[in-house]
């Protein structure tokens, strides 16, 4: 599609938007009495009017029923997060019984690691990113000391090449390979939070188990944002947090996907919990632990209801609208946006550069932008006049158009508040 640089072209853009009734679902912010342009639900998803309805059903429910809720609330909660598996199963491309919800993002991944990382004196080691999200860092660093070893003998971290801003696939592809029967375990960002690149997970999956390892990915930046076939991809284990961009709410819920391969081998080793044992028996109080033969099997308490509402109303959502439509729009408005940003660009010389990989199968809606020149001040100037962006050190604001509540108009209009705050 040939872009133009205007108001009545982005306009028609969204006429033509297939998806563009679900703006009018979600709450914006307002600066200046005016909504803002919402770049940041890579980082914190919007508020829906259907998200409030599900907790105030809870909150209905809890005062009128109280302990009764667990089985007489019109969604009981005792099996309240079966809810999730379709919907969910679909979003990241895996069977219904190889996804749960429970705890936040770096709970489940410790958790993953207590079952998927058993270092041996012969094969300890981890491979990772480098940079990668400081909260993977301390999880995997913690880890290996658990386990009462050095983090810079049993962590193998994947570096950019000299003055490239992102990882090439053959170099992680060769790490693994010269790691070989050392590797236990590969533990990767599937998109990276900093640059928004999109690792071929297949491909990299493939090549940990050939090399004798357990995969396991981080989809914080993935769940929601990207096409996702955990259970054909052969991904032993994945988890994700809901509030970005599956817009559930702060610091909600994780999910977590555990492949099928697994549900049966009862020698995994895991830290159980009643929620994870066989549900006909849950309420009989045995006290020997018979996990439930799923993803499951892996939860540990009962679960936050009230955090699982908001979460459950964003999935049905998405599952009404499918990952392809989703996707389609994403591609759209995101090559909109880079389009906006190059033309911007050349009128005021080229001040910035967008560090994402412009190919699509290699990003999401992300779009990060290292500053030349321009910082933190442009940074506070588009603050101050309705556009929220995130800032990461040295000089990059990542910028993303969330398919599900931005709209083509804002993309025309963030490029023009963007020139301004250039050239004033
Ligand atoms: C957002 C994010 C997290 C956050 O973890 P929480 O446990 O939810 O606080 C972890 N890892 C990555 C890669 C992230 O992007």
């Amino acid at each position: 599609m040939k872009f133009q640089n205007t108001k009545e072209f982005a306009k028609e853009l969204d006429k033509q938007d297939e998806l563009s009734s679900y703006r009018n679902e979600f709450c914006f912010p307002q600066v200046k009495g005016k909504n803002v342009i919402y770049f940041a639900g890579n980082s914190l998803g919007l508020h829906s009017k259907r998200a409030k309805k599900y907790v105030d059903e809870v909150m209905t429910d809890w005062e009128n029923l109280a302990v009764e809720g667990h089985f007489y609330a019109e969604k009981p909660w005792w099996d309240y997060h079966e809810r999730f598996a379709n919907p969910l199963s679909k979003i990241v491309g895996a069977l219904p019984s190889e996804v749960t919800v429970m705890n936040t993002l770096t709970v489940n991944l410790h958790l993953m690691m207590v079952t998927f990382y058993k270092p041996t004196s012969k094969r300890f080691k981890i491979l990772c990113e480098a940079k990668a999200f400081p909260s993977d860092q301390y999880m995997i660093q913690s880890q290996v000391k658990f386990h009462g070893l050095n983090p810079e003998d049993a962590i193998v971290e994947i570096q950019r090449r000299e003055g490239e801003h992102n990882i090439r696939l053959e170099d992680i592809l060769a790490k693994i390979e010269e790691v070989g029967d050392e590797l236990a375990l590969v533990l990767i960002g599937g998109v990276n939070y900093y640059t928004g690149q999109v690792f071929d997970m297949k491909t990299i999956t493939e090549a940990g188990h050939k090399a004798g390892a357990y995969v396991g990915w981080d989809l914080a930046h993935a769940a929601g944002n990207i096409k996702l076939n955990l259970h054909d991809w052969n991904i032993d284990f994945a988890a994700w947090c809901s509030y970005k961009y599956m817009n559930s709410g702060p610091g909600n819920a994780s999910g977590c996907f555990i492949h099928e391969k697994h549900h049966t081998d009862t020698s995994l080793s895991r830290f159980a919990g009643w929620w994870g044992h066989n549900k006909e028996r849950r309420f009989k109080m045995e006290p020997t632990f018979d996990p439930v033969r799923s993803a499951e099997g892996w939860q540990i308490s009962n679960l936050p209801i009230l955090s699982l509402a908001p979460y459950l109303a964003s999935v049905e959502m998405f599952d009404e609208i499918g990952m392809d439509a989703l996707i389609n729009k994403r591609n759209t408005i995101t090559s909109y946006l880079e389009f906006i940003l190059q033309e911007i660009s050349k009128e005021v010389n080229g001040s910035f550069e967008i560090i994402t990989p412009s190919n699509q199968e290699e990003r999401g809606c992300q779009l990060s932008v290292f500053l030349h020149g321009e910082g933190r001040s442009l940074f506070d100037y588009l603050m101050k006049n309705g556009v929220i962006i995130d800032w990461r050190e040295p000089n990059v604001i990542r910028l993303a158009p969330v398919p599900l509540y931005c709209s083509f108009e804002d993309m025309y209009n963030f490029g023009q508040i963007l020139k301004k705050g250039i050239v004033k």
